[in-house]
């Protein structure tokens, strides 16, 4: 079909009338005019009637090198020219094998096997079955070990078992009844403490707490789950430092797994390669998904070390096979993308020019929380939460009515920038290869469109 205003109207019409948009009050959608996007390159996002847009958070936390970047188009196109899917149940592929390999030799040192998936709910699902059952069957294993400790405000995903660990209540209290019960640890939310305390002249109540339920529960416990160092789908919530290794070593005291969901934090957004670095710990279990593929192909892993694959070895009638896979798993289109994308990283040696980036982003975020209503900015690395408030004083928030977040992005949008809020938190996370003039005009437009709606 040409580019038309027929055309452009028309597919206005069939989206509305065909899609049931994800995480969307289509009551809302339906009344308002849709936004499609035709084109992307680099940073900028273009929609059906040519506008531009800087992409503010890389697509859903995914393009780290932006959009059509020639080596994974290439990648793409030569793996089609080989074969687009086979299967992983019993056989190989090219680009599976070689993308395992890439992902252990830049994973945290210690974790050994890949296990492939396609979306972060089920990398993060896989996780969860996989040290369940580690418990249940291996020599070193403790079958009265079946329960999770998770953190208030955690996203692990929308699956029922990525579900059941998560504790924002938003997204998950609708299906409680559905969910099997986890151990829920307080967050450390130093902006809205828990334990009423400000930062910088506490006790680490949100530590001790941690500890308590770990010391109360840790013999029926098989995983601890954690978002390393930032919750991202709570708002850009971060860890105090100390906090991951803390996890760490309580759980290897005990016994206790430990899962790390890095498919928000992982591949290069807090100015690491994984989150998990930053503390220098290695968990037993790690989640990875939407960066991992540039943004490419849904494609995600859960990395596993070799003492939990140990506990999956046996004679065939034992019954310990891992009964679990999908039939996307492995795809090799995904996986040469994905691995095109990882020696991207280091080709462009991404992370050291990402330093400078970040200091700038800082320096950037600075005018805006001098704001009236911006609560808080938080930030680590490329991942950024503007906090707004009804109050600054008492940091109350917004009637929830007013959604005072989404006003904000559709604001950004007239000004030619994309960006998505979690409630009342305006969240950035550009393409770690944005340019210094891209990430300024990012800045002065939220910087405009915050004052705009909250001041005007
Ligand atoms: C997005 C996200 C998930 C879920 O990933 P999907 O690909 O959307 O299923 C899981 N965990 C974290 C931390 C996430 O940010």
């Amino acid at each position: 079909m040409e580019t038309t205003p027929e055309r452009n109207k028309q597919l206005e019409i069939d989206d509305q009338k065909y899609i049931w948009h994800p995480f969307t009050q289509m009551q809302d959608y339906e009344s308002e005019k849709p936004l499609i996007i035709e084109e992307g390159n680099g940073c900028i996002l273009k929609d059906t009637y040519g506008n531009e847009y800087i992409d503010g958070v890389s697509s859903l936390w995914t393009n780290v090198h932006g959009h059509r970047k020639e080596k994974l188009d290439d990648a793409l196109r030569k793996q089609t020219n080989k074969i687009a899917h086979s299967t992983l149940l019993g056989l190989s592929n090219i680009p599976a094998v070689e993308c395992a390999k890439k992902l252990i030799e830049i994973a945290p040192e210690g974790l050994t096997k890949v296990f492939y998936s396609d979306n972060g709910s089920t990398a993060v699902e896989i996780a969860l079955k996989m040290a369940f059952q580690y418990h249940q069957q291996a020599d070193s294993g403790d079958p009265n070990k079946t329960r999770f400790i998770s953190l208030i405000n955690a996203y692990h995903g929308d699956t029922i078992g990525s579900v059941s660990v998560g504790g924002i209540d938003l997204f998950h209290a609708t299906y409680k009844s559905l969910l099997f019960p986890s151990i829920h640890v307080e967050s450390p939310y130093c902006y809205r403490c828990p334990f009423g305390r400000s930062q910088g002249s506490c006790d680490f109540e949100c530590f001790k707490d941690m500890e308590e339920k770990v010391e109360a529960h840790h013999h029926e416990v098989a995983a601890f789950i954690i978002e390393p160092l930032v919750q991202g789908a709570a708002g850009i919530l971060v860890q105090p430092p100390g906090y991951l290794k803390k996890v760490r070593e309580l759980c290897t005291k005990h016994d206790i797994i430990m899962i790390a969901d890095e498919v928000a934090v992982g591949f290069g957004k807090t100015g690491k390669m994984f989150a998990c670095e930053h503390e220098q710990i290695t968990p037993d279990i790690m989640a990875v998904a939407k960066g991992i593929s540039g943004g490419y192909m849904p494609l995600a892993a859960t990395l596993a070390s070799e003492e939990i694959y140990r506990g999956f070895l046996d004679e065939y009638e034992e019954f310990k096979t891992f009964f679990h896979g999908h039939t996307y798993t492995g795809n090799p289109l995904a996986c040469a993308v994905s691995l095109a994308n990882m020696e991207v990283f280091e080709e462009e040696h991404i992370l050291e020019n990402l330093q400078g980036k970040i200091e700038l982003l800082t320096n950037r975020l600075q005018p805006i929380t001098s704001l009236a209503h911006v609560g808080e900015i938080r930030q680590r690395g490329f991942m950024v939460g503007i906090e707004l408030v009804a109050d600054k004083e008492s940091k109350e928030p917004y009637p929830l009515k007013e959604r005072i977040g989404h006003k904000v992005i559709m604001e950004a949008r007239n000004h030619g920038v994309i960006i998505r809020p979690l409630g009342d938190v305006i969240i950035l996370m550009p393409p770690l290869s944005i340019s210094i003039d891209e990430l300024t005009r990012l800045c002065d437009v939220v910087y405009k469109s915050i004052r705009v709606v909250t001041e005007e």
